[in-house]
């Protein structure tokens, strides 16, 4: 008998902030799956009555957290407690732990929060991984300049989608970046690692992005993105991926080794794993893996299998034990754009989404930034415009079609005046 066929209702709890674009996704493929959702919301208990939320939760209090999921499960038990991104992988863990489900180790779920952590992991996992100091952000940068090593890269412990990141070429830069960094996260919520600041050794060469299930134990490569824009700073705002990758064949065997270890290194056991990794003639480097996958709208240019699987249906299907007949990715080349943000402002107009999306080769053209509010970019900035997406015969054809789409949107940016 297959287990699709068993009767037994599937529940599992996704938790999510508000603000993640990977909501919808998943409902689709649980939809699909008959696999009831119930949405652990980070929101604070006085709104949760209001907006008739069935499991508020504070990501920010994981013990607490973790208490409500387990007395909540006393009524209605579940297979699977997920997190759509690193905001509650802690709290999915630590969950999932308390109620005797297939889980990552909170360590793991902890370093995919903290880049600090996460370095003293693949550290002494043997993983190749750049060096690293650990700073406060009150420390004089003048002496933090005196003890690092040129080119470096400055960056945030808690933060992600490289807010913050930058790189220094020299001690005047690094001393800037300092400061600037340090400005950042004054205003962010105190919690341990917040006041923390990172500088590692800059690793020049190629990125890619690796998007991965682990599957008894062993790392399965769903995909693998090639970042053909240059990613050299001093901010590192992420743009083209395209997969298949381009790459040499063994190469790609190095990355995926590389990977592996990474994920051994960090104590991931059990479903969706990201990764970015850089290339030289040193051989594949990681800069960052995380237990969750691919985010904001990226994961509709992955399809597995002959029908087409939708990549959460692939991670849904593992966390509820049901069959999956192929992790093989769709033939074809794909591609997505995140569309970046070129200044600060506010955003009063786009144009020419219609003739993007008519280029050959596109798929969708989605802006999902919101009229007649402001822009932030990076290194502050935490979004982008949109999203583009294409399929074709190869990967050289949609990059081309994502840069000839990217050239008929316009964007009317109205400059904020400083306040005097
Ligand atoms: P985040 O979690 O915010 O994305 P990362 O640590 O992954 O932060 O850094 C974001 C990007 O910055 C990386 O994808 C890479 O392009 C660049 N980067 C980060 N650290 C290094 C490094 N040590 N050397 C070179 N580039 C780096």
């Amino acid at each position: 008998m297959s287990i699709e066929s068993s009767s037994e209702p599937k529940r599992i709890i996704l938790l999510m902030r508000n603000s993640t674009y990977r909501g919808q996704a998943f409902y689709e493929a649980a939809k699909k799956l008959e696999i009831d959702v119930i949405t652990g919301l980070d929101i604070h208990p006085d709104l949760a009555d209001y907006w008739k939320v069935p499991l508020a939760l504070q990501f920010d209090q994981p013990d607490e957290a973790v208490r409500e999921i387990v007395e909540f499960t006393r009524q209605k038990p579940v297979q699977a407690v997920l997190s759509v991104d690193d905001s509650a992988s802690l709290i999915a863990a630590k969950a999932s732990e308390a109620l005797g489900l297939i889980h990552n180790s909170s360590e793991s779920a902890l370093a995919a929060r903290n880049k600090y952590h996460m370095r003293r992991m693949f550290a002494e996992g043997g993983v190749s991984s750049p060096q690293f100091r650990l700073f406060e952000m009150t420390d004089d940068p003048h002496r933090v300049a005196a003890e690092v090593t040129f080119p470096c890269v400055v960056k945030p412990l808690l933060l992600s989608g490289s807010r913050g990141v930058m790189r220094a070429n020299t001690p005047a830069e690094l001393v800037d970046a300092f400061h600037r960094l340090s400005r950042m996260l004054t205003g962010l919520n105190r919690v341990p690692g917040s006041t923390q600041i990172l500088v590692e050794d800059y690793i020049p060469g190629v990125e890619v992005a690796l998007e991965g299930v682990i599957d008894q134990g062993e790392l399965k490569v769903l995909a693998l993105f090639d970042k053909p824009d240059p990613l050299d700073g001093p901010f590192f705002e992420e743009t083209i991926y395209v997969t298949p990758s381009r790459l040499p064949n063994e190469v790609q065997a190095a990355i995926a080794d590389c990977a592996g270890q990474a994920a051994a290194a960090l104590g991931l056991r059990f479903g969706p794993v990201h990764a970015e990794l850089r290339v030289n003639d040193a051989g594949p480097w990681l800069v960052e893996m995380a237990g969750r996958s691919i985010g904001g709208l990226c994961s509709r240019t992955l399809r597995f299998g002959l029908n087409n699987m939708a990549l959460e249906e692939l991670i849904l299907r593992q966390a509820v034990g049901l069959e999956i007949d192929s992790f093989s990715r769709a033939t074809e080349a794909s591609g997505v754009m995140m569309i970046p943000i070129p200044m600060a402002g506010i955003l009063k107009a786009v144009t020419g989404v219609e003739a993007a999306g008519q280029v050959p080769g596109i798929e969708s053209v989605e802006i999902t930034a919101k009229l007649n509010q402001p822009l932030t970019p990076l290194p502050e900035g935490d979004s982008y415009l949109g999203f583009i997406f294409a399929r074709g015969e190869t990967p050289g054809a949609v990059e081309t079609a994502l840069r000839q789409a990217h050239q008929q949107l316009d964007f009317t940016i109205q400059e904020l005046l400083p306040v005097i």
